[in-house]
């Protein structure tokens, strides 16, 4: 389902939506932790593939229209789309064409970095050519992951799509540097390991501080702290900084949004009597 979730806080509305899904290595998912541990959080398939969503937040409300992660947005090749299983059928435009939110109508698309699966819907093909899908819209990344996307290398550059996505979105791109307030009531923190620039996106409604907390932390089973992809760039600084931003999010009651949980898109973080970080749906309780 395309609409995820919904709700109203603070006379905003925030919904989750997917921008579809997709199956990936459940290994490279899961880092150092041994198969026997991770096949209790996602069952694989015959190809070792576990089933993920990818998850975008679009929030309305103080005359704003920000949406946060794109998802791939079409641009894979077949063969990519064979490997990951890839499914956009009813991807993220579908998703504002049922709330009736035209592409004209988004006021800012925040990005917590440029890998394709989050970055790739921010254009869309007119013609022969690429251009930003949300023309109105300001779009944010921080200034290192941009230069560290450009100067890809052969570990990394098969994240971007320089082409497709980076060239044509150059002109219409801000480029943070550090911890900033992009509007009223968005505010970006720089969360790094997964990339060195990787942040995270705090919308405060005035009723919730929502965290969209981008790869730094998956899914709700990546709240374990050596819960650490084999992606990431900077292992180390994924398991610290994560643990940072749990405590911030536990102390002050946030909403954290998972972007890869198929099951549980969003919800509030405790620590259990072990001190062990537990994710809650949000409509749990
Ligand atoms: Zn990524």
């Amino acid at each position: 389902m395309a609409i995820v979730d919904y709700k109203q806080s603070g006379g905003c509305d925030v919904w989750v939506l997917s921008a579809g899904a997709v199956r990936m290595d459940g290994g490279a998912m899961f880092g150092v932790v041994p198969r026997p541990l991770w096949e209790r959080c996602y069952a694989p398939d015959e190809r070792n593939r576990i089933g993920l969503t990818m998850n975008c937040l679009l929030v309305r409300g103080q005359g704003e229209v920000v949406l946060i992660e794109t998802g791939f947005g079409g641009k894979v090749t077949e063969k990519m789309r064979e490997i990951y299983a890839l499914d956009e059928s009813d991807g993220l435009l579908a998703s504002l064409e049922a709330l009736h939110i035209a592409p004209e109508e988004i006021t800012r698309v925040v990005l917590t970095h440029l890998h394709q699966d989050h970055a790739g819907g921010c254009t869309v093909q007119e013609d022969s050519e690429y251009v930003p899908a949300f023309p109105n819209a300001a779009y944010y990344v921080q200034k290192g992951e941009w230069e560290d996307a450009e100067n890809a290398d052969g570990q990394t550059v098969n994240g971007y799509r320089y082409d497709e996505v980076m060239r044509p979105l150059s002109p219409v791109l801000s480029l943070l540097e550090g911890d900033e307030n992009i509007c009223s009531f968005v505010e970006v923190v720089v969360t790094p390991g997964h990339t060195r620039r990787h942040q995270s996106v705090l919308v405060h409604t005035g009723e919730d501080t929502f965290c969209f907390v981008g790869d730094l932390i998956p899914t709700t089973h990546h709240v374990k702290p050596i819960y650490v992809m084999a992606y990431d760039l900077y292992p180390r600084q994924t398991y610290l900084v994560k643990q940072e931003i749990m405590e911030r999010a536990v102390s002050e009651n946030w909403v954290m949004v998972w972007p890869h949980d198929p099951d549980i898109a969003w919800g509030r973080l405790r620590r259990d009597d072990a001190g062990a970080y537990e994710a809650l749906s949000l409509f749990a309780d």
